[in-house]
């Protein structure tokens, strides 16, 4: 069954919400205490302008080719941004919880489906959610694998607490405030989570201490190589700041994973969306695609469209990407 834009993100609810998030912009941000850094993928500070969206900048690695936000707001007054801001309730009460349930089907329940497929051993493992969340994904991986041993790590209080009450272990801070925990999971996932990190590299190398020798890594991010993406660019819906930090591609995620001791097992582009996304932009906003894209938009057949959809979720040019690491013995 196919995904629809519309399903799962409400286009004049999340039109709204950015609204806001521009408005938490303007009251939570100090731009002159931003901090340079290098490549969040590869450390080199070789990179070039590509534009500014709010009143931050987005600028590409010249090596390779992520986009990030350079100068970025501390780690501090990002984590104050998410706990306190208005567009963070109104995305939890507004934009989330109406569509909590169409998302547990269409994305939760398929993404359980597939880790499910990758858990060899399928009892007595250690799998920790990392963002866990209200919870809809460890619940739908617990029913298909009910002999292991769940952990939501979550640092919102308000959804910590909802894990709690659906009876998983939770750990309701940030990663690098986890102790005694090292060598102790098999699994941790990571969904949608490393394009709003302050500091990938250090997210990573704390991944890497708590899984045990052998352990597995799973993300989802956005590829900055997607269709959707490419054919967008800077009014793409996906970059968003100060959400959005770090844009990775199949190649920038690799040498980000490998340089804390990751080894890449797969990566894929499942994405569903991009197509939709860009006929949602042409036909609601009124987006010039340019000559090709716009035709295919506007005279192509569902067809078309599914089969173009097919070709870029095999090629990796979907805008959705998903990452198997594992840590080496
Ligand atoms: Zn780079």
């Amino acid at each position: 069954m196919r995904m629809k834009e519309e399903e799962i993100r409400k286009r004049d609810v999340f039109n709204k919400y950015l609204e806001l998030v521009e408005n938490d912009v303007k009251d939570l941000f100090e731009f002159n205490s931003f901090i340079e850094t290098n490549c969040p993928a590869c450390d080199n500070n070789d990179y070039n302008y590509e534009f500014v969206k709010i009143g931050f900048k987005y600028v590409s690695c010249n090596i390779c080719a992520t986009l990030f936000v350079n100068p970025r707001p501390s780690f501090e007054s990002l984590k104050e941004f998410y706990s306190n801001s208005e567009s963070t309730s109104f995305w939890i009460n507004d934009f989330f919880k109406p569509v909590a349930e169409v998302r547990r089907e269409k994305i939760f329940k398929p993404r359980a489906e597939h880790i499910s497929r990758l858990i060899v051993n399928g009892k007595n493992n250690v799998i920790g959610d990392i963002g866990a969340g209200f919870g809809l994904f460890l619940e739908e991986l617990k029913r298909l694998l009910p002999d292991n041993h769940f952990i939501a790590i979550e640092p919102s209080r308000d959804m910590a607490e909802i894990c709690g009450k659906k009876g998983f272990e939770v750990l309701d801070r940030c990663l690098e405030n986890i102790e005694d925990m090292e060598n102790r999971f098999d699994y941790l996932t990571v969904f949608e989570l490393t394009e709003h990190l302050f500091n990938p590299g250090l997210f990573f190398n704390d991944i890497f201490k708590l899984l045990k020798p052998g352990g597995y890594v799973l993300l989802t991010t956005l590829n900055v190589y997607g269709f959707d993406m490419q054919t967008l660019w800077e009014k793409s819906k996906s970059i968003f700041p100060p959400h959005h930090l770090n844009f990775f591609n199949p190649k920038s995620i690799s040498l980000l994973l490998n340089s804390s001791g990751f080894n890449i097992k797969e990566i894929e582009t499942p994405g569903q969306l991009d197509v939709d996304i860009i006929e949602g932009m042409v036909k609601g906003e009124g987006f010039d695609a340019g000559r090709f894209c716009n035709l295919l938009i506007n005279e192509g057949s569902p067809k078309a469209k599914n089969e173009l959809q097919t070709w870029i979720r095999r090629n990796l040019f979907s805008s959705h990407m998903r990452v198997l690491g594992q840590k080496s013995y």
